[in-house]
């Protein structure tokens, strides 16, 4: 018979890390912790798929309640605590644990056994009724919320804002500020005001059985796992929804016992920076939400977790130095047996340290990368391993912008709060996720601006550039969510005052409006009220990237390389690690405005004679950027894409008569003739027409004019003692006979002016492979070819029939109908255009085994896709400049996960 209840704790430990599919990770990782014996309260865990079953059956079965009786039985035992028992009662926690962290998405409560029956029994245990009542009042608010209303589905009563209403104003009356200021007497009359309300509302009594509590409780739990936000947040994150939830009962220990207790979080490593020092937070006196909802202002654990506004705050380290050394102990015992960096709650009761949980912490990119690099030092883990597990979001984030410095230097925060997640942003504010995610629509960069965020708001912080919460603390729900998405963002900005019927925000005297523009600088905690200009990190210094960079390129086999259309890209991807140059656009060395006139003349030119001139206009803008570029990538090759434009980015418009005068004054035409030859030249599909080689088999002095910059700029070079390594590459070739027409043009003009210029330029002649039919002629193609690259971005387009530029308007359509889970043009769809790649390749070196085969489309640069290049053997990838890091991570972990 299937296990569905696992013990663990106190010497019992019944399940291990490896079973994280059917615990969860907080239960497997429990009965691991025990088994390391790190002080874990005892309890035990429900298995996931109980929480499927409980779904289709809208109940849990009998024999699983039995067995969930037994396993509590022996807790007790283990306690020497009876549940309900009126002497010594056991009180218990039930909490979710998905396989995945899904950070405050699911639900718990806490405190479960206190009743009429039990209360007078820890009153008499502890001597602390204000303990026992607080905990009484937790237990009922958390359980009206969790269990009354949201697994019953009566979000409509709102019961937590309606009893902390009540609470507040308790609290104004009575002149208390904090919660812990209430006494026994004052909760008592508090618990009386909750349960009236609860009974007005749900037209039941609160329940005063312990075991209804607890079985009210699991239910709950499962039911979580289907909430709106927990799905929301699955979504978001790609977890599939049949995985379920795991729930764990386990042993309440109190940090709000008194004095001598407390709470707290810790990272074993900062998850900012990655710095090796135990980082975290810890509260006397308090329960763990406390902590991490941010209600009170923890303070920080040891020296190195203080920031400017808690330096003077009292750290753990110094107020019980035993405990601290003993969390030490545990950290390197977890670090050691994890490999990783750990994110744990403990619980001091009674100055007895207890741990309730451990976790991969989430972290920024710089902090993965240098934990990585420094574990590997540390010989925890292998240099594989490291790669392994660095994601491209690493990378991303810390190549992500951050405030200009000179800005900064001359602008005054008008507010300062902690740096939650690292980075820089700016956008006009707005004050509800819903209000975020509608500016979001319109295509506003928006910031939000939260009191506190909760699981309702992902959706709302997933579309913002950055978020700013008035409360909370380093491990609140906004800083870890923020974090885990590498979001910038601001906690525990104490002085702002928002009010959300005016939409404004008040920040020290001064009042915001929504709409207005902030920038936060989230590495530092500035706000800034202004628009303030983001510049790129410099992660060119970081050792520990350049150190990651470096153990990439031990491994990787692709080659990697950058698509670079001027010289300015072409020395950024150099310095980024390009091998070379994978795609040279010429046309795009003419967007600049006097180039592109050229260009149009070029186009409207009904006489050759006239194209030719317009052409020869060309000919030194390209002579020079071809030498400069191939000058900066010399001995690497560079691919020089021959001209590729579809008209219609070209074209001027009919509409333009400033444009279409002034070509007409400088062609010597009629203003009324260009208007007619842009309407003769007006194309329904100009994607699938006038481009690419056909443009040149039309006009091969094109092709002339670029082989012979080519050329030139190349005779410039050997002549400095310079080795260039052209790759003249044909555009849009669907026959043999095309490539063989352009390989003709290309081959006499190189003749030429190898004679001419008294040079031997070796160049490479290949073409690019963007449409179905050339890659079912491959074979025939790369008998004449030197090389290959498949243009992916027009080989999607032409085999889907997508048209690249309009799927946007209706790709969401897809998703929704699950008709596609990716988009094609960003992840290289494997089924039907990498079958086609696959072929192609196969076909190209059975006629030429040594071909050299390449990437350039957009996919060079997507990791999935990279994947699928390596395992199909091609040579290289080509990509833009900033995404060749990833390229490179994404290359060496294809090496070793064939
Ligand atoms: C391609 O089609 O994949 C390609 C690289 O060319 P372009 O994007 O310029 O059409
Ligand atoms: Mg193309």
């Amino acid at each position: 018979m299937k296990k569905h209840v696992y013990l663990f704790g106190q010497g019992i430990n019944e399940g291990n890390a490896s079973q994280i599919d059917i615990l969860g990770g907080k239960g497997a990782n429990l009965a691991e912790m025990s088994s390391l014996n790190i002080p874990v309260p005892p309890g035990f865990t429900i298995t996931t798929p109980v929480c499927n079953t409980f779904f289709k059956q809208k109940s849990i079965n009998k024999t699983i309640k039995k067995n969930i009786v037994q396993s509590l039985k022996t807790v007790e035992t283990t306690m020497s605590k009876g549940f309900g028992d009126i002497k010594n009662p056991l009180l218990l926690s039930v909490r979710s644990g998905a396989k995945i962290s899904m950070p405050g998405m699911m639900e718990t409560v806490l405190n479960i056994g206190l009743t009429s029956k039990t209360i007078p029994a820890l009153i008499e245990k502890t001597k602390n009724p204000r303990f026992v009542y607080d905990s009484y009042r937790r237990l009922i608010m958390m359980y009206s919320d969790v269990v009354m209303e949201k697994a019953e589905q009566k979000n409509h009563i709102q019961i937590r804002a309606k009893l902390e209403n009540i609470l507040d104003k308790y609290k104004k009356k009575h002149r208390v500020i904090n919660d812990y200021e209430l006494t026994s007497q004052e909760l008592q009359h508090l618990i009386k005001r909750f349960k009236n309300e609860i009974k007005k509302h749900f037209k039941i009594e609160f329940p005063d059985s312990c075991k209804e509590q607890l079985w009210g409780a699991i239910e709950a739990v499962f039911k979580s796992w289907n909430g709106k936000r927990a799905f929301q947040y699955r979504n978001i994150e790609k977890i599939p929804h049949d995985w379920g939830t795991a729930v764990n009962v386990q042993t309440m220990v109190f940090g709000n016992l008194g004095k001598t207790s407390a709470t707290g979080v810790a990272f074993t490593r900062n998850p900012s920076n990655g710095d090796n020092n135990i980082y975290g937070e810890w509260l006397k006196n308090a329960q763990g939400e406390d902590v991490v909802a941010g209600i009170r202002t923890p303070n920080p654990i040891n020296e190195s977790s203080k920031t400017t506004r808690t330096k003077n705050s009292q750290t753990l380290q110094k107020n019980w130095p035993n405990i601290y050394k003993k969390l030490i102990k545990i950290k390197n015992t977890l670090e050691k047996h994890y490999k990783d960096m750990q994110d744990v709650e403990f619980t001091i009761e009674s100055e007895k340290l207890w741990m309730l949980q451990t976790r991969k912490g989430k972290r920024t990119g710089e902090a993965a990368i240098k934990i990585g690099i420094e574990m590997n030092d540390e010989k925890l883990i292998t240099q594989k391993e490291v790669i392994d597990r660095i994601i491209s979001k690493n990378i991303d984030e810390i190549m992500h912008p951050k405030v200009d410095p000179e800005l900064e230097k001359i602008n005054t925060p008008i507010e300062s709060g902690l740096p939650a997640s690292p980075g820089g942003a700016c956008g006009q504010i707005v004050f509800t996720a819903s209000e975020a995610e509608e500016w979001h629509k319109k295509n506003k960069q928006v910031l939000l601006v939260r009191h506190e965020t909760s699981p309702e708001d992902v959706q709302g912080m997933h579309v913002s550039q950055g978020i700013i919460t008035a409360k909370g603390g380093m491990t609140s729900h906004a800083a870890l969510v923020a974090r885990g998405w590498g979001k910038a963002c601001i906690v525990g900005c104490s002085n702002l005052n928002i009010d959300l019927k005016h939409k404004t925000v008040t920040i020290n005297n001064i009042t915001y409006k929504e709409g207005a523009w902030f920038t936060i600088n989230s590495t530092e905690g500035f706000i800034y009220d202004q628009k303030l200009n983001l510049v790129k990190s410099n992660f060119f210094k970081n050792k520990y990237f350049l150190k990651l960079m470096s153990l990439t390129n031990k491994f990787k086999r692709l080659k990697i390389r950058a698509n670079a259309d001027n010289p300015k890209d072409a020395s950024l991807s150099k310095k980024l690690g390009s091998q070379g140059i994978g795609l040279c656009r010429t046309e795009h060395m003419f967007f600049d405005k006097k180039r592109i006139r050229s260009v149009q003349k070029m186009i409207l030119s009904k006489l050759s004679v006239d194209r030719k001139n317009a052409i020869m206009e060309l000919l030194p803008y390209q002579k020079n950027d071809f030498y400069k570029i191939l000058k900066e990538i010399s001995p690497n090759p560079v691919t020089i894409r021959l001209l590729d434009p579809p008209l219609h980015e070209f074209l001027p418009s009919q509409k333009n008569t400033e444009l279409i005068h002034s070509l007409a004054k400088n062609m010597k035409i009629s203003s009324k003739e260009i208007k007619n030859r842009i309407i003769d030249l007006f194309e329904i599909n100009p994607m699938l027409g006038h481009r690419g080689c056909r443009l040149a088999v039309s006009f091969p002095e094109i092709t002339e004019m670029q082989v012979e910059a080519i050329f030139t700029a190349c005779g410039k070079l050997i002549n400095n003692g310079i080795n260039p390594n052209p790759e003249i590459m044909i555009p849009l070739v669907s026959t043999v006979g095309e490539f063989e027409h352009q390989k003709m043009v290309v081959k006499k003009i190189a003749k030429k002016l190898n004679k001419k210029l008294k040079i031997q330029l070796k160049y490479k002649l290949g073409t690019m492979i963007e449409l179905p039919r050339a890659c079912l002629i491959a074979d025939k193609i790369a008998e004449r070819a030197d090389f290959i690259s498949f243009g992916t971005n027009d080989l999607t387009q032409t085999t889907f029939g997508f048209s690249r530029d309009d799927i946007g308007s209706f790709i969401q359509d897809y998703f929704d109908n699950n008709i596609l889970t990716e988009d094609p043009f960003k992840t290289i769809d494997q089924e039907g255009v990498g079958q086609l790649v696959k072929i192609a390749a196969k076909k190209a070196k059975k006629s030429k085994p040594n071909i050299k085969i390449g990437i350039c489309g957009e996919h060079g640069g997507d990791p999935k896709s990279i994947y699928f290049f390596n395992n199909i053997k091609l040579n290289y990838v080509s990509c833009s400049p900033y995404r060749i890091p990833i390229a490179y991570l994404a290359a060496a972990k294809a090496s070793f996960r064939v």
